[in-house]
């Protein structure tokens, strides 16, 4: 094991949770979480300042990314909960293939379920080139239901991605497992959230290049704007000040940045959105699809 990071195990009540607010209106009818606690860590992650409204306990949003939990009784949980026609979104509060989940091999047993009681929608969420490792299941379960993956791109600056998300994969690697991914046939979003300090024509470009599904984004979430819930972590705004990316928290900067990131789409004919609209394009079942 990582000295990094501890692996704790523990039954859970539930692994399906009902969802609310900005995943609901997105169209998804649940959420699934494998693991409290994620082991990517990143310092900007909205989770942990969610506190018990994201399920977590104290340790956890005290010690974030230093340990995990994992559902031990996650596939039987997922048997007994799954039905069909459900929109599932894996997962709002933990990347599905954080780092522990090398280890843990957690979620071939949940996409094994998955293929035998296929929801209406399957949407991963995730940085992680881990996932490439479950190939061969993403593939039979695609088969079996509209699987869509959101694999989140930040930044192009290597620099940038060390600062403030020390334990993801570098861009290359993160393009090139979408690039893979997208060779096999699966329907892959290159998601630009939260839009880090980057050259945004750059990353644009790159997204565009790997994907050939819609590109999402989204920009940090600013406590100014967004009253209530989940928000930037305070380290990530530390980061920022120290680095001279203070603008990178200012709305006015942030429509600037996503609307460079849009003229590139658009000058390519892609679509490119922001917000809940662009977030449900994931959920869509494959027989309301787009052509691109
Ligand atoms: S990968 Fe996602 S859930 Fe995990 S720490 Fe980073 S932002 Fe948070």
């Amino acid at each position: 094991m990582s000295e990094r990071f501890r692996i704790f195990r523990a039954p859970a009540g539930s692994i399906l949770s009902r969802t609310s607010g900005f995943i609901a209106a997105a169209g998804f009818t649940h959420s699934l979480t494998p693991a409290r606690n994620c082991t990517f860590g990143c310092t900007y992650c909205y989770v942990p300042t969610m506190r018990i409204q994201g399920g977590l306990q104290p340790d956890d949003w005290r010690r974030w990314g230093q340990f995990t939990t994992f559902k031990e009784n996650a596939p039987a949980l997922l048997s007994r909960e799954s039905r069909p026609g459900q929109k599932i979104y894996c997962s709002p509060l933990v990347d599905p293939y954080q780092p522990a989940e090398e280890a843990e091999r957690r979620m071939p047993e949940l996409l094994d379920v998955l293929v035998e009681r296929p929801p209406e929608v399957f949407v991963l969420q995730t940085r992680g080139p881990l996932v490439l490792r479950d190939l061969g299941r993403l593939l039979a379960l695609a088969r079996r239901t509209t699987l869509r993956i959101s694999f989140s791109l930040t930044t192009n600056r290597d620099d940038v991605r060390r600062w403030y998300e020390p334990h993801c994969a570098t861009f290359d690697e993160r393009l090139a497992a979408i690039a893979t991914l997208r060779d096999a046939g699966l329907a892959v979003h290159a998601t630009l959230a939260p839009l880090l300090p980057c050259d945004p024509e750059i990353l644009a470009e790159e997204a565009l290049r790997v994907t050939v599904e819609p590109v999402i984004g989204d920009p940090f979430h600013l406590r100014s704007v967004k009253r209530h819930g989940a928000t930037t972590r305070p380290e990530a705004e530390a980061i920022s000040r120290a680095r001279g990316f203070e603008r990178w928290h200012e709305p006015e900067f942030q429509r600037a940045a996503v609307e460079r990131i849009a003229r590139v789409a658009r000058a390519a004919g892609r679509e490119f959105g922001v917000g809940e609209e662009a977030f449900a394009w994931l959920a869509r079942p494959r027989s309301l699809q787009w052509t691109v």
